[in-house]
């Protein structure tokens, strides 16, 4: 077997070893969910970053994925999934910000079936090309604005927001699913941003902040 083979089967310098390192860190920064943890463990982060950087790609860090975007840092997704999966198991997952995939790969291994918005159509082609290589087919993908969220498919269990925008879009809120919830960072770029979890109540919507983050921009529109 060639070399480059061997590191794309996980063995090298992405190691099982080098993983449970990243597991460990994880538990240890406060993630307990022992699915949202298994699930990390056994999902192969190098191949959602180009070969120059999977050395790295089980560090906790964000790192590029071209198209001036990046992949989030395992804590958040981690993070973020936890969230998510709170108050029990959930079925229809909105996702805003495939990017690489990896937060989306996660998720199709928590909950019954995600539903993935990207604007950028090459990050997004990427992305689904990784999902069936690792046969994670419960995923539908659109390009388009996730602004507007993918009111066809109205409503959701869930919502994740993997960019930031200075408030909460009307439209996702009205996507949400009555006991619905919604994890999204809001702020603005470069600056403070607060990571915030939202829930729909019988009466409107609840609100907590869960501390500081940082993302790249939620922007307008599809780009090819
Ligand atoms: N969870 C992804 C994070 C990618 S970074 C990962 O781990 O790889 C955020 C992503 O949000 C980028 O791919 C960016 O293109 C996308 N994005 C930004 N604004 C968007 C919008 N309005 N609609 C859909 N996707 C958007």
């Amino acid at each position: 077997m060639r070399e480059d083979d061997l590191a794309r089967r996980g063995i090298g310098m992405t190691s099982q070893r080098t993983r449970e390192r990243l597991i460990q860190r994880l538990c240890e920064e406060g993630i307990s969910n022992p699915q949202v943890l298994e699930v990390i463990r056994r999902t192969p982060r190098h191949l959602f970053v180009d070969e120059a950087l999977a050395h790295r790609a089980y560090e906790d860090t964000a790192l590029p994925i071209g198209n001036n975007q990046t992949i989030s840092q395992p804590f958040i997704v981690a993070h973020m999934s936890e969230l998510l999966l709170e108050a029990g198991p959930l079925d229809k997952v909105l996702e805003i910000g495939t990017g690489s995939g990896y937060q989306t790969a996660i998720l199709s291994q928590l909950v019954e079936r995600v539903f993935s918005v990207e604007r950028i159509k090459v990050l997004q082609d990427r992305a689904k090309e990784r999902l069936l290589e690792l046969n994670l087919r419960n995923v539908v993908f659109r390009w388009g604005d996730g602004c507007e969220g993918w009111p066809a498919l109205a409503p959701y269990n869930g919502i994740i927001v993997t960019a930031v925008a200075p408030e909460v879009p009307q439209a996702l809120l009205d996507q949400l699913a009555p006991g619905g919830r919604m994890v999204i960072p809001v702020g603005a770029t470069g600056e403070l941003q607060q990571l915030m979890l939202i829930v729909r109540e019988e009466n409107g919507f609840s609100q907590r902040a869960l501390g500081a983050v940082r993302f790249v921009p939620l922007l307008n529109g599809p780009v090819a």
